[in-house]
């Protein structure tokens, strides 16, 4: 896709003080659009948005105030965080109630507004729990049973965006991400997802050191790259094809695995000291048959280089 390409398009990014909202900010940017963000906090890195709100999207008078006429809404506010976060029940009422509302304010507004295009950024825990390795499909979906209440709240809200698609015209477009990881996440507590929490341990260890991993090792897991993320969000929009569709990829890796290769990344060896925790869904991946098919495109980036850069990056925060 052309990144030059100059636009006169106006986007309102919800979530943009986040990991992929912020990235998503850039890149429209880079494309000429005019760019308002919205989200309770700024990003880690300054924003490229033209005007940025701090405010709260489960209020619906700061819904409306920063609701106007967009040719796109990128929807990516949510509660999130790794397994600590998610899969410990102790944030659950939050995950559900937080996410819930913001897309109910969000998506009247749309309708009041007139808003064209819609999208929604799901994830690939709202497919059921299964206890084999286990390939997704966009089919498998249903009958539903994720493992989490963020997975539940997921499927609530890409019903909900099918419905206003059905109901008032308006054109919803809907991914479900794999674990995305990149330069610019949270890397530390517990916002922070895998990938980074693991190159922040491997950066604060020192050669020949250890550090704990939640689990066995054993897990297998997907992790997509955030460019590929942004690149298959934007080609989904400008599609004709609504989805929901699987953002990720097919490189599978145990934990064990990826903390190897974070390892010698950073140069170091690197011992493991497996700890009980919530680990989330044992073994999960996702197919890339429909995007495939719809968009004539799949993500790209090997694990490895994608590793590299956010190793590079927590590093960076690590020494600051
Ligand atoms: P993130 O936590 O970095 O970003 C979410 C942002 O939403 C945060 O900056 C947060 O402050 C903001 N937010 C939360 N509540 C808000 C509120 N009431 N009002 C305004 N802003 C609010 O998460 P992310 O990784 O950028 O994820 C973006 C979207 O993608 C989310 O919908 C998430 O569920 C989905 N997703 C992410 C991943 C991943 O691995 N990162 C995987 C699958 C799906």
């Amino acid at each position: 896709m052309n990144n030059t390409m100059l636009c006169d398009k106006r986007a309102l990014v919800c979530g943009a003080g986040g990991f992929i909202g912020h990235h998503l900010v850039s890149r429209l940017k880079r494309e000429g659009y005019w760019v308002r963000g919205i989200d309770l906090k700024k990003p880690f890195s300054e924003t490229e948005a033209d005007h940025f709100i701090i405010g709260d999207l489960r209020d619906q008078v700061v819904c409306r105030a920063a609701m106007q006429t967009y040719d796109e809404v990128y929807q990516l506010a949510a509660e999130m965080g790794g397994a600590e976060y998610v899969f410990t029940g102790e944030n659950d009422a939050d995950i559900m109630h937080n996410s819930a509302i913001i897309n109910l304010n969000i998506l009247n507004e749309c309708r009041r507004n007139h808003i064209e295009k819609v999208f929604f950024s799901s994830s690939v825990c709202m497919y059921p729990i299964n206890h084999g390795y286990q390939d997704c499909n966009e089919d498998s979906a249903y009958p539903a049973n994720p493992d989490s209440e963020y997975g539940w709240e997921k499927i609530f809200s890409e019903r909900l965006y099918l419905a206003f698609r059905r109901n008032y015209g308006i054109q919803t477009y809907i991914a479900r991400f794999q674990n995305t990881y990149g330069p610019s996440s949270a890397w530390k507590g517990i916002r922070a997802k895998a990938p980074a929490a693991l190159c922040r341990k491997i950066a604060m260890a020192a050669d020949d050191g250890e550090i704990e991993v939640l689990g066995d090792g054993k897990q297998q897991r997907s992790y997509i790259y955030i460019d590929d993320v942004i690149e298959g969000i934007l080609r989904l929009v400008r599609s004709d094809f609504s989805g929901p569709v699987n953002i990720g990829t097919e490189e599978v890796v145990t934990v064990d695995q990826m903390v190897d290769i974070i390892a010698d990344i950073a140069g170091k060896k690197i011992r493991k000291k497996y700890v009980p925790g919530p680990v989330g869904a044992h073994n999960r991946g996702t197919t890339n048959e429909l995007i495939r098919k719809k968009l004539q495109w799949a993500p790209i980036s090997p694990l490895k280089f994608g590793l590299k850069k956010t190793y590079e990056w927590v590093a960076q925060q690590v020494r600051m």
